[in-house]
C-alpha cells in the first residue's frame, strides 16, 4: 500500500519537485518501508520520534518539519539535513551557535506565517526583511528557502492565494539577495490537502504525510 501509493504520487509530482515523506507517527517498520519505495527524503516534527528513527535509519535526507523547542537545538544539530522550521530569530540563534560549537553548517529554511492561524508559529510578512538582514550575519546556518503551511479552508482559492503570496516573496528574496549565507534554493510549501495548489503556484518541494499512508485513495 505504501509503495503503490509513493508511485503514484511520483507519476504526479514533476521531476523538479523533492517529495518529503512525512512519517511522523509511524513506526520504524512503515518508515523503512517508505525508503524501500525510493525515497530519500523523510520529515519528522517531534526531536524525540526523530531521534528514535535517525539511530536506526541515518542514511536518509532527515527534514525536521515541527516547532522545534530551543532546549532541544543541541539534539538535532548535525543529524538533520534540512530544518524547514525556524520560526524566530532566538531559535535560528540557537541553531547558529549549536552547530558553531559542533563545528559545522546547518541548512535551514524561514517559516513564513501568511495563513495567520493562531496555532500557527512563523515570521509574519511584515518587516521580514529585518529578519533576512539578521539572520544572514549568522555563520554557522545557511538559509536555503522558505517554508509555509496552507490555511486550513475547503476554499482553494484562499489557499491558493497563500502560496502565491508566498512564491512572490520568495522570488523577491531571489532578486534582491544572494550570498554564500542566503540563497533561495527551497520553496517548501503543500500537504497532502493542498500539494497539488502549492505545485502550480511553484512549489518545489512539498511535504506529505497522509497521502502516502492511507489504505483509502485521498
Ligand atoms: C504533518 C505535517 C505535514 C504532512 O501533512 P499531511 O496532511 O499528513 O500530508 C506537512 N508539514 C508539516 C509541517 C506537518 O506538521
Amino acid at each position: 500500500m505504501i509503495a503503490e501509493n509513493i508511485e503514484r504520487l511520483q507519476a504526479e509530482i514533476p521531476e523538479n519537485v523533492t517529495l518529503v515523506a512525512v512519517t511522523k507517527y509511524h513506526d520504524l517498520a512503515d518508515t523503512k518501508a517508505v525508503v524501500a519505495a525510493g525515497i530519500k527524503d523523510l520529515g519528522e516534527s517531534r526531536v524525540q520520534d526523530f531521534l528514535k528513527k535517525y539511530e536506526a535509519m541515518d542514511h536518509v535526507n532527515w527534514h525536521f518539519i515541527g516547532h522545534l523547542q530551543k532546549n532541544k537545538v543541541k539534539q538535532i544539530i548535525g543529524k538533520v539535513y534540512l530544518i524547514h522550521s525556524i520560526d524566530s530569530l532566538e531559535l535560528l540563534e540557537i541553531v547558529n551557535r549549536e552547530s558553531e560549537k559542533a563545528g559545522l553548517v546547518t541548512d535551514v529554511l524561514l517559516q513564513l506565517n501568511l495563513a495567520r492561524e493562531e496555532t500557527k508559529y512563523g515570521f509574519e510578512k511584515e518587516n521580514f526583511n529585518r529578519v533576512l538582514e539578521k539572520a544572514m550575519t549568522y555563520q554557522a546556518v545557511r538559509i536555503k528557502g522558505l517554508m509555509a503551511m496552507g490555511p486550513h479552508t475547503e476554499n482553494n482559492q484562499e489557499i491558493r492565494n497563500i502560496f502565491v503570496e508566498l512564491k512572490q516573496i520568495y522570488d523577491k528574496i531571489k532578486e534582491h539577495y544572494h550570498g554564500d549565507k542566503l540563497s533561495m534554493e527551497v520553496l517548501s510549501m503543500g500537504m497532502t490537502d493542498d500539494y497539488k495548489i502549492a505545485i502550480e503556484e511553484g512549489s518545489n518541494l512539498v511535504r506529505i504525510g497522509r497521502k502516502i499512508f492511507s489504505s483509502e485513495e485521498i
